[in-house]
């Protein structure tokens, strides 16, 4: 490994959060390196090739893997298993299983830092983005703004819709949002469904993702589409969430639901090359691996501005 971070999973799985997280496992699912040694079926990467780490670990030969439904892999190893069931990358080494499918070649142009979050958080973006139709005439909302939200909008802006509005309740973020992105238009949870309503033409955004996955996000999100939008659901909830369907009847929305598919992460290390997503001003903090308590600690409290984190391992 050469560089690592630390994702919000990681602080669940410290707090016992995931019930399939093996105890005393090596945590850590998104990370770069250089490949050390290949098993003898692996074919598409050799020794020496810097190369990103994919959250999912997927056969690419069941029937959802070649229908690119990766996150459904069923093989009995399939699915988020490094650093959950499996040790992951926050450390000097790690082994990859299905490294064909597991591990994508960095062009010579991208640096470790600009990959980091390839085969994760943007990962996801992507998805979440691919799977939501976007047109040049939609307005767009983005629920929540932390580095998966912030992922998505990377991945929206590609699509040009008409309008972006990011919907955020950290006013760093927020203020990271405005900094980075003037064009996109923020709100705080409390003022966005009149805010998005004022904003829109026809009762609505046309297309919501909802990367938030707080306690009101989940009504928010399909409170703020207009009639036949999609919403799509990004966001990971504590608890079950209700649909009030009585009172939505007619209104016709079409929900997607995710678990990453995170099988386009080619795509996204040439949009990287290209210059035309550049994910490097999330990485806030870089701790050595030594010093990966403090990390953890800032992570964990959102102290000093944090987004994300790198870990040089
Ligand atoms: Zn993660
Ligand atoms: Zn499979």
């Amino acid at each position: 490994m050469t560089l690592a971070s630390v994702c919000s999973s990681d602080i669940h799985i410290k707090h016992g959060s995931v019930p399939r997280a093996v105890e005393g496992i090596t945590v850590g699912h998104e990370m770069v390196g250089i490949v050390e040694e290949t098993g003898s079926a692996v074919t598409h990467v050799k020794k020496g090739d810097r190369v990103t780490v994919n959250v999912e670990t997927f056969c690419g030969d069941c029937f959802f893997c070649k229908k690119g439904f990766v996150n459904n892999c069923t093989d009995k190893n399939g699915g988020w298993a490094l650093g959950c069931r499996i040790d992951g990358g926050q450390a000097e080494y790690v082994r990859v299983p299905f490294a064909d499918q597991g591990l994508n070649k960095i062009p010579d142009t991208v640096t470790d830092r600009q990959a980091l979050l390839v085969g994760d958080v943007l990962a996801t973006g992507f998805w979440a983005t691919r799977i939501s139709e976007i047109t040049e005439d939609d307005t767009v909302l983005i629920i929540g703004a932390g580095p998966t939200g912030i992922c998505t909008l990377l991945c929206v802006e590609l699509r040009n819709p008409k309008k972006i509005i990011v919907c955020e309740t950290d006013p760093n973020r927020i203020e990271f949002v405005n900094k980075h992105y003037p064009d996109v238009l923020t709100v705080t949870p409390d003022k966005c469904l009149d805010f998005v309503m004022n904003q829109s033409e026809h009762g609505g955004a046309d297309v919501v993702l909802e990367v938030a996955g707080a306690d009101s996000t989940f009504k928010l999100a399909y409170e703020c589409a207009r009639p036949n939008a999609i919403v799509t659901v990004v966001a990971l909830y504590d608890k079950p969430q209700t649909l009030p369907l009585p009172y939505m009847y007619g209104k016709n929305l079409t929900f997607k639901t995710g678990g990453v598919d995170g099988c386009d992460c080619d795509e996204v290390l040439s949009l990287i090359e290209a210059g035309k997503v550049n994910t490097e001003p999330l990485i806030t903090h870089t701790f050595p691996l030594n010093d990966i308590d403090k990390a953890y600690h800032i992570f964990e409290n959102k102290l000093d501005k944090v987004i994300k984190i790198a870990i040089e391992c």
